[in-house]
């Protein structure tokens, strides 16, 4: 039977959840806030090239090819030059920035030690006892800063792993064969991640209501509606309107991040390459780097170089450093020389990501018992984004599919 669903919050994980519900033959209304849909995602067209405000790519799975044949995008593949991936450790880059010694305990843990998560270490001192503090600082560090878009020391592992079985009874290679679908990398769009937006809007438009300009700011209203409620909008958003439901004890803790792309005459790295990925405590300021113009074709105009490099909050306001010299100065330590750059766009995010701490794992318990009561008094409200199962477009593509 067809089924009344409204979803709240016009951001991607608003629009892949209408897309599914269409796909499901459901009756869909759409609210958003703002006068535009797409949340944080969007691409500007600059005179030097492409600039996205947040995402740069997601990975392609079956399931999501099939939603772009349907919304009749083509994607872009990454170049094969950009395979190349970097750590800045140790003051230069390493493509595997660990000893063989290292190595063979790294795959010892993965495949033979029993995964077990405690509470009671976060994920920087679990890392150091699971797999040792060379790989942890090295491997493990720069790679989930880029990620999650802080440091290790504010991450829980079994909020990020949450889908696997860390209570000592599993391995890491038994979770990941579990829990493993078949991926074809990260991709793009001719037009960047803004043609995801505006592919999806064109599909949904004939065959969803969307209502613009329309904000619920309390669960009677929310309550109120007629049918399956889902509620997409941003954590950030989403704490106070809680506030007229449920007392949080621990609030989650959400986090900003800048995005900045730079275009330049000069690459950053000699051989091309998808990016760099920086350590805790190495000289450079930045979580990581994206080298665009080396990873997809058409980013750029007239032979200019495009990078995009995300950095954590920096606290710049109380400093008389901005984020743009911060970057030149990490550039500079890289590149080892110093090129004045053609032009900067930053974009800051405040409080856009959660923390994936064990603040957020107890948050998420509460919204499950909040959804499970709301089911036995015959309500169908649930909570989906980035915060619930997953961080990136993929998991969210997933998460909004059931
Ligand atoms: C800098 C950066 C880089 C990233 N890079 C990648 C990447 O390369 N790959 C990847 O997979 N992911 C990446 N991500 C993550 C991904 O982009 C986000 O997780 C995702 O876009 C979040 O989408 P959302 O719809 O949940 O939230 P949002 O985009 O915040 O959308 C929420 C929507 O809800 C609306 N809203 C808010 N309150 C209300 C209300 N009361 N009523 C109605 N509507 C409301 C808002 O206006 C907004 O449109 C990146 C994120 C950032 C910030």
């Amino acid at each position: 039977m067809k089924e009344n669903v409204h979803i709240l919050g016009g951001g991607i994980t608003g629009l892949f959840m209408a897309y599914h519900q269409v796909k499901k033959g459901n009756s869909v209304t759409l609210y958003e806030e703002k006068d535009t849909l797409g949340g944080v995602i969007g691409t500007l067209n600059k005179p030097e090239g492409l600039v996205e405000l947040a995402a740069n790519g997601i990975l392609l799975t079956d399931d999501i090819k099939s939603m772009l044949d349907d919304i009749g995008l083509s994607p872009v593949f990454p170049k094969k030059a950009s395979k190349r991936r970097y750590f800045w450790i140790n003051q230069k880059l390493s493509q595997f920035p660990i000893s063989i010694l290292a190595g063979t305990k790294l795959l010892y843990s993965i495949f033979l030690k029993k995964l077990k998560f405690d509470p009671n270490l976060n994920f920087e001192h679990w890392g150091n006892q699971m797999f040792g503090s060379s790989v942890t600082k090295n491997i493990i560090e720069p790679a989930l800063g880029g990620i999650y878009g802080t440091r290790l020391s504010e991450l829980q592992p079994e909020t990020i792993f949450s889908k696997w079985d860390g209570r000592g009874n599993s391995t890491i290679f038994k979770e990941i064969k579990k829990n493993k679908k078949k991926t074809y990398g990260t991709v793009s769009f001719p037009n960047g991640m803004g043609d995801l937006v505006t592919h999806l809007v064109s599909y949904l438009s004939p065959k969803i209501t969307i209502k613009t300009g329309f904000s619920f700011s309390n669960f009677k209203e929310i309550q109120s509606l007629n049918g399956s409620v889902r509620i997409c909008i941003s954590l950030k958003k989403l704490l106070p309107i809680l506030d007229s439901e449920i007392k949080l004890e621990t609030k989650p803790n959400l986090l900003t991040i800048s995005s900045v792309t730079r275009f330049g005459e000069t690459k950053l790295t000699k051989k091309s390459c998808f990016g760099i990925l920086f350590g805790k405590n190495e000289g450079v300021h930045a979580l990581g780097v994206l080298c665009n113009s080396d990873i997809f074709v058409g980013r750029v105009q007239n032979q200019l170089h495009s990078e995009t490099w995300i950095y954590p909050d920096l606290n710049t306001n109380k400093s008389d450093n901005s984020i743009e010299s911060i970057l030149e100065t990490d550039r500079c330590l890289v590149s080892k020389k110093m090129d004045p750059p053609t032009v900067v766009y930053r974009t800051t995010w405040e409080g856009v990501f959660p923390a994936y701490d064990a603040n957020l794992y107890k948050f998420n318990q509460v919204l499950d018992q909040l959804e499970t009561n709301w089911s036995s008094q015959g309500k169908n409200i649930r909570f989906y984004g980035n915060y619930r199962k997953g961080i990136g477009l993929r998991s969210i593509f997933e998460s909004t599919m059931f």
